[in-house]
């Protein structure tokens, strides 16, 4: 049997990702704690918001990876000098290859405990879940996977949503004193309520604060959506930014292609999303990886085609191309026209290994007999042949 779809990992879907200082303002919407904050541009802003927010006061990079405070785009300053100092150095510093262009200033928290919250949807259990986890600010999917048991579940009904005693058991798993508990639970209502209305695909408080005072605090936030349902949310789509996105990931969308980058060697161009879904699991199946995830939708025409190879090809890890097409509307012929049309613009050097079924296959062959592709007629020898090229090459 073959194995479950793995490829696509929640983070790795579809997903618009905002910024912790927009996912706070969505946040607040909801009545969900956080700390007093001004998102900032320049140095300028930086220091007059310090001044109304007082000091000490946080300075945190708004960029859209984790581990920011490692990178040291997190600084508490305890000084208007500091302000300035640590300003200076966040501000168009460079995190994990993106550059800082708005950092939050945000009023400094007495740090009690800091604790987990999230919630995703559960796959295999075809439910949302509610995650808690005792140790906050740090990664979580590290706890995940060395400590599993460390990091309580509660799931919430499909149709009822989270019912308010399973609410409460999330709080009562991170605090004993019954109020702060009671509070917790609140919060994961609301958060719970935030992720359904908002078609969001994952959200996290990490760290979730008690502070010195014993109020709970959301110190950091992070919410995906799901791109399928952003257009029921154009204030959310709007929220895009655009410099932080993958340059293919994009384009791919402005061309009505479905895109996703991964780590692979092996290109593969399919039509439909289940077959790409199929395609890659045949290929790590067999012993590779996929460079991408990419459907080019159930029409077809040649220059779709060579708009999607060009995407491809941008990603310099790609080192033989599968084209696994299931020719329904999508006609084997167009795609044929397409790939010898880039093959001839993009001056493609990588190996191309083609499976075209259906309708107008013959004539599809008639076009690539001489193009020099290398061609399997079920999608198992597809992927098979991919794959010894790859180590061919
Ligand atoms: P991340 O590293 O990108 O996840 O950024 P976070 O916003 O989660 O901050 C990382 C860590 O910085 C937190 O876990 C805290 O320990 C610390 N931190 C952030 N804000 C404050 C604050 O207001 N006061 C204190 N004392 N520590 C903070
Ligand atoms: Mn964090």
């Amino acid at each position: 049997m073959l194995p479950l779809s793995k490829n696509l990992t929640p983070e790795k879907e579809a997903t618009l990702k905002i910024h912790e200082y927009q996912a706070k303002e969505l946040f607040k919407k909801y009545g969900i704690p956080v700390p007093k904050e001004k998102v900032c541009h320049n140095l300028d802003e930086v220091q007059k918001a310090a001044q109304e927010i007082g000091i000490p006061c946080v300075i945190k990079a708004q960029v859209m990876v984790g581990g920011r405070g490692k990178a040291g785009g997190i600084k508490i300053a305890k000084s208007q000098e500091q302000v300035k100092e640590f300003g200076q150095a966040i501000l168009g510093m460079e995190i994990k290859g993106l550059e800082v262009k708005k950092v939050l200033v945000s009023e400094a928290v007495a740090i009690g405990s800091e604790a987990y919250l999230g919630i995703i949807v559960d796959r295999t259990q075809k439910q949302v879940v509610v995650m808690a986890c005792k140790e906050g600010g740090v990664e979580i999917e590290e706890i995940a996977r060395q400590r599993p048991e460390a990091i309580n579940k509660v799931y919430a009904d499909p149709v009822l949503g989270l019912l308010p005693h399973r609410a409460r058991k999330v709080g009562l798993f991170l605090y004993s004193e019954p109020k702060v508990a009671f509070e917790c639970a609140s919060i994961a209502e609301k958060l719970y309520k935030l992720f359904i209305e908002l078609d969001a695909s994952l959200v996290e408080i990490n760290p979730l604060v008690l502070d010195k005072s014993g109020k709970l605090v959301a110190l950091d936030a992070k919410i995906n959506f799901d791109d399928n349902g952003l257009y029921r949310h154009p204030d959310i789509e709007a929220m895009r930014d655009r410099s932080s996105e993958d340059e293919n990931e994009l384009l791919a969308r402005e061309r009505d292609l479905s895109y996703v980058r991964l780590n692979g060697n092996i290109g593969c161009v399919v039509n439909g999303a289940g077959l790409a879904m199929a395609t890659m699991d045949l290929v790590k199946y067999y012993g590779a990886e996929p460079a991408n995830f990419l459907d080019i939708g159930g029409s077809s025409s040649p220059q779709k085609v060579m708009n999607a190879l060009e995407i491809l090809l941008k990603d310099k890890n790609v080192k033989v191309i599968f084209f696994n097409i299931f020719g329904g509307i999508t006609r084997c012929d167009d795609v044929a026209n397409g790939i010898l049309a880039a093959k001839e613009k993009l001056n493609i050097q990588q190996p191309i290994v083609a499976r075209l079924t259906g309708t107008n296959e013959d004539k599809a062959m008639g076009i690539l007999k001489e193009a020099g592709l290398i061609f399997a007629s079920s999608m198992e020898q597809g992927a098979k042949k991919a794959i010894e090229v790859l180590k061919g090459v």
